[in-house]
């Protein structure tokens, strides 16, 4: 395919002595346009030749280039750089319309893997012509870009999409990522016996929080997974009241993004054993937002003691314990999953409520973290002090439930 090299300026003496710096030719043996398409000579020449457009600025290039040069191109050639791969943007068009057919998104990005040796033959091209160009990657993500928002009437955007496509062109494999939705939301928990998140309790029969908040979620919006986020966790005997706890839940791979959010808390609220509030859509900050946050909390406690409660000295007890600051080691009942540390807590506010033979109800607000049944036992001296050591007699919780999550935007 290469003209009579005798026919190229290039092999006259004068012309590389007058017009071009010495050994210009060795460096740059333009030749290689030869066995170029039109389309990846535009690419090499992206930012250099002010001409909009690689196809249109390739033809122009071409065009002088076989001109001067008396190259005669065959239209039929295969360009040994790129083989043709830019036309194969239509059949994945076709292909990724048709797979997402039935999902919900307003924003994609393209991207793509291609052969490494492809990629090197480029650079290597790129080096010889001493250009930057355009790679073959960029463009190839650019024009399928533009195909498919043009074909679906969807936006691209570069910040979060929706749907992320991945066309694999070594396995001629498209892969499909999207954007989870994220609910945030405020939980009660109203029953007790309830673990917080599926994993904790491995053995238990019944449904977690995360289940009956989930299941009814990824439902509404064509999931294939859940994850609760939680604003800190009650027990599994604690009950979670008053205003709620906090948390957003994400949805993996939704294929619906549209769900009416009234109707997905009211089908929540149908299960006696949880309810949720305030549901609104968030992104992934949120999570953080809501899992970093130290807010107060309050708990109501029955608790007994093998005696008639003293009441007075009860209610000494807890003004004492009242902006103390509290140590507490790592609480037995958790030390096989936690390590052990000396954390410092402060209790905010405590009323002593009533008082009933061997039994008396509590109030204490304290700060976020604080093992609140340690705080009332004693957790055999890792808790000092404790309600129970400045009582003068063990006291143990019967009941305890998180009555108020005080939140800085409350
Ligand atoms: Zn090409």
């Amino acid at each position: 395919m290469n003209a009579d090299p005798e026919s190229l300026s290039r092999k006259d003496p004068t012309l590389k002595k007058s017009l071009l710096p010495d050994n210009a030719w060795d460096t740059t043996p333009v030749s290689i346009l030869e066995n170029l398409c039109q389309r990846c000579i535009g690419r090499a020449y992206y930012g250099i030749i002010q001409i909009e457009g690689n196809a249109t600025r390739g033809r122009a290039i071409t065009f002088a280039y076989d001109i001067i040069t008396g190259f005669e191109r065959q239209a039929w050639e295969e360009c040994q750089l790129c083989h043709g791969l830019l036309d194969d943007v239509y059949r994945y068009c076709d292909k990724i319309a048709q797979d997402l057919k039935d999902t919900e998104f307003s924003t994609f990005l393209v991207g793509s893997i291609m052969e490494r040796s492809l990629i090197e033959l480029e650079e290597h091209v790129f080096e010889t012509l001493s250009v930057t160009g355009e790679s073959i990657k960029k463009d190839f993500n650019r024009e399928l870009g533009k195909l498919l928002s043009e074909r679906l009437g969807k936006e691209v955007s570069f910040d979060d999409p929706d749907v992320m496509i991945t066309v694999d062109l070594r396995y001629d494999q498209i892969n499909y990522r999207l954007r989870p939705v994220y609910i945030y939301g405020t939980y009660m928990k109203l029953e007790r016996g309830i673990p917080q998140t599926r994993w904790i309790h491995r053995d238990h029969s019944g449904k977690s929080v995360e289940e009956l908040i989930g299941e009814p979620a990824m439902e509404a919006f064509s999931g294939t997974n859940f994850y609760l986020h939680g604003s800190g966790r009650e027990d599994v005997d604690v009950r979670m009241l008053g205003n709620g706890r906090e948390f957003v839940i994400e949805i993996e791979s939704p294929r619906s993004r549209n769900a009416e959010l009234k109707a997905l808390e009211s089908r929540i609220n149908v299960s006696s054993m949880v309810e949720v509030h305030d549901l609104k859509f968030c992104d992934h900050v949120t999570i953080e937002k809501i899992k970093s946050a130290k807010n107060l909390k309050t708990y109501r406690s029955r608790i007994s003691s093998r005696d008639p409660i003293n009441e007075a000295k009860l209610y000494d007890s807890l003004r004492l314990l009242t902006g103390k600051i509290i140590y507490q080691r790592t609480p037995l009942r958790v030390a096989s999953r936690r390590s052990d540390l000396i954390r410092q807590r402060t209790v905010k506010h405590s009323s002593l409520m009533s008082v009933n033979g061997r039994e008396a109800v509590i109030e204490m607000t304290a700060e976020s973290g604080t093992y609140i049944k340690e705080l009332i036992s004693g957790d055999s001296g890792r808790t000092e002090p404790s309600l129970s050591e400045l009582y003068g007699s063990p006291l143990t919780v019967l009941e305890l439930d998180v009555i108020g999550i005080q939140r800085g935007d409350e």
